[in-house]
This record gives structure tokens, sequence and C-alpha cells, in this order.
């Protein structure tokens, strides 16, 4: 019996190599330890045992039962510890990796008012056209009545890559290029948008900035027809309270020249810190377009006349949102960006 109760023991633990569940190991428990189970069915037979037996399988069988049981208990516990590997193996999440959060793209502030601009002179009847940004003297200055000795060449801080090819300063040049194009017919409705270059580098300039060029020709081109297309545009841009004022100036691309102030978008005119308490703010340069500018590309300036403007985008980009320093729309800063 005594030799029974070994076998018994060692048949559970060789079995127990083969359990792989938590279920399996109780149905083996039953098995062995239950009520109707192979160790209970040996002990009965113990009635058959001589007196001086029985205590001693009755200790071996105590003994064969704990071994049993505390065999169970660690196959049990290294079960759990198996299952709780394999779960972190399959459910495993990095916690220290970032969100996947979604960006949409967003249009850059500059982008939004360049459109905005298109819209509003396309719905005057203009048509938009672009150019290079690498140009010659020839369009950037000699055309547009700056011979090279003129000294208003030093109003405009040019990069130059050699004598004859420079950055453009300005969109002025595509005035020129379609001028060259269509002239002597009219009319001549264009805004020119684009990218331009001068050297300087601070809170309200950068070197590289985002022009606007408007001008059309025709018979009979006035200045009303500029104050009025103007004035058109500053009221639907900024709001339809916008007042407008022409200061006379000089530019050598026109004759004569204004520049064009709005009633403060931010005090409405009654003055404060962003207009310098003046209640106005400068938005473009204009004029109508120097006769010479119109003979030089092939225009007859006794027959027709034109108007010219520029405004810069960043300029009218910083008034619409009250922004302050121009470098923000450079920076690439995505909680600047995403503001608008
Ligand atoms: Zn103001």
């Amino acid at each position: 019996m005594l030799e029974r109760l070994e076998e018994i023991a060692q048949e559970v633990e060789s079995s127990l190599a083969q359990i792989d569940s938590l279920e399996q190991l109780e149905e083996l428990r039953i098995r062995y330890l239950g009520k109707k189970g192979v160790l209970t069915q040996v002990l009965r037979g113990m009635g058959g045992l001589s007196p001086q037996e029985r205590p001693l399988v009755g200790k071996a069988a105590n003994e064969v039962k704990a071994r049993i049981e505390g065999a169970l208990t660690a196959r049990a516990s290294t079960l759990k510890e198996l299952e709780k590997a394999r779960r972190l193996q399959t459910e495993r999440i990095d916690v220290t990796l970032p969100g996947t959060r979604q960006f949409l793209g967003t249009k850059h502030p500059l982008t939004i008012v360049r459109e905005e601009i298109e819209d509003i002179f396309l719905g005057l009847g203009f048509m938009i056209v672009e150019g290079p940004e690498v140009e010659t003297d020839y369009y950037n200055f000699e055309a547009l009545n700056l011979p090279k000795d003129h000294p208003a060449r030093d109003m405009q801080d040019t990069f130059f890559f050699g004598p004859e090819v420079l950055l453009r300063t300005h969109t002025s040049p595509v005035q020129v290029r379609t001028f060259e194009k269509t002239a002597p017919r009219v009319p001549l409705k264009i805004i020119a948008p684009g990218r331009v270059y001068r050297r300087d580098d601070d809170a309200t300039h950068s070197p590289m900035f985002h022009q606007v060029e408007g001008f059309a020709v025709d018979e009979r081109i006035t200045f009303g027809d500029l104050k009025g297309t103007l004035t058109t545009f500053a009221r639907q841009m900024f709001s339809p309270q916008t007042k407008m004022r022409f200061r006379p100036s000089y530019f050598p691309f026109t004759e004569p020249s204004a520049e064009v102030d709005i009633s403060c978008v931010i005090c409405g005119g009654g003055g404060c810190r962003v207009c310098s308490h003046t209640g106005w703010l400068e938005i473009l340069g204009s004029g109508m377009i120097h006769p010479r500018v119109l003979e030089i590309s092939g225009y007859d300036s006794e027959k027709v006349t034109g108007f010219a403007f520029g405004m810069g985008i960043e300029r009218i980009a910083m008034l619409k949102y009250g922004i302050d320093d121009m470098r923000l729309f450079f920076d690439n800063d995505m909680r600047f960006l995403a503001q608008f």
C-alpha cells in the first residue's frame, strides 16, 4: 500500500508537466483528491490493515496528499504567471509612445489673405498672372522708368546675382512682361501675386515677402477708377465702414502717385497705439501708370491710360489679424499657424 501511495504521487507529478490550463489542473485535482478520487479510494482500503500498519500508512497517506497539494499549487501559480506573460505579450501597450494625434492641415495665414485678395479682384473682373522671381535688371528697373543712374533705385535694397540678374524687388516686372505680350490691345485688368526679395530683416520687414501687384489699362482709365477699385477692395477686405485716404507720393513708374491709407482697423479712426494715434494705416502704394512705362512696352500713351498699385500681403494680414511681428509668418510654429 505504501508503494501504491508513492506511485500515485509520481503519477500526479508526471501528469502536471502536460497540464497547461487551470481548468485541466482542477480536473487533475478532482481525479486524485476528490471524494471519489484515486487517493480517497486507496485510503478506503485501510480498513483491512493491521493495527500496526494503520498509523504508518495513515501518516504516509497524509504526506502524499500534502505533496500532491503542494505540487498542484505550485503548478497553478506557474500557469498564472505564464498566462500573465502571454497577455502582456499580446496586449502590450507602450505608454511612452506619443499619441496618434491627427493633424488636419490648415492654410497658412498668408495663403488665406492672398486668396481673399484674389477673390475680391476676380470679382472686379481682374485676371491673375504670375511672373519669374529671378528677374533681369531690365524688367525689374529699366522698363519701369528706372534707368541705371536713377537715384530711386536705392529705395529698394536689391539682391543681385550679377550686374543684370537679380531677385525681383517687387511684382511690377509682371506689368512689363504682360504689356509686352498684350500691347497695343486694351482693356487689360491684371493682378500679379508673388514673392519678392529685399535686403531687410526686422519685426516689420523680411528678406522675402509677398506682394500683389494690380494694374489696368484702357482708353479712358482715370484716377477715379483707381480710387473706386481700391475703395471697393478695402471695404471687402476689412469692413464696409472702412474710410480711404490718398496721400501724394512718388514712385518712378507712376505719375501722379499716391500712398493709400485706410481708417484704423483697431480704433476705427479715433486713434490708438496700432495707428500711432493718427487714426490711419498705410496699406499700399498706387498711381497712374507713367506714360513712359506704357511707351516702353508698346502702348500709345496718347490713346490709353492705366493705373497700378502694389500691396504687401504680410502687411494686409498683420492688419487683418492684429499681428505685430512679421517673422511669426515664417517661424513655422504650429501654435501660431493653427489659429487661422
Ligand atoms: Zn487706431
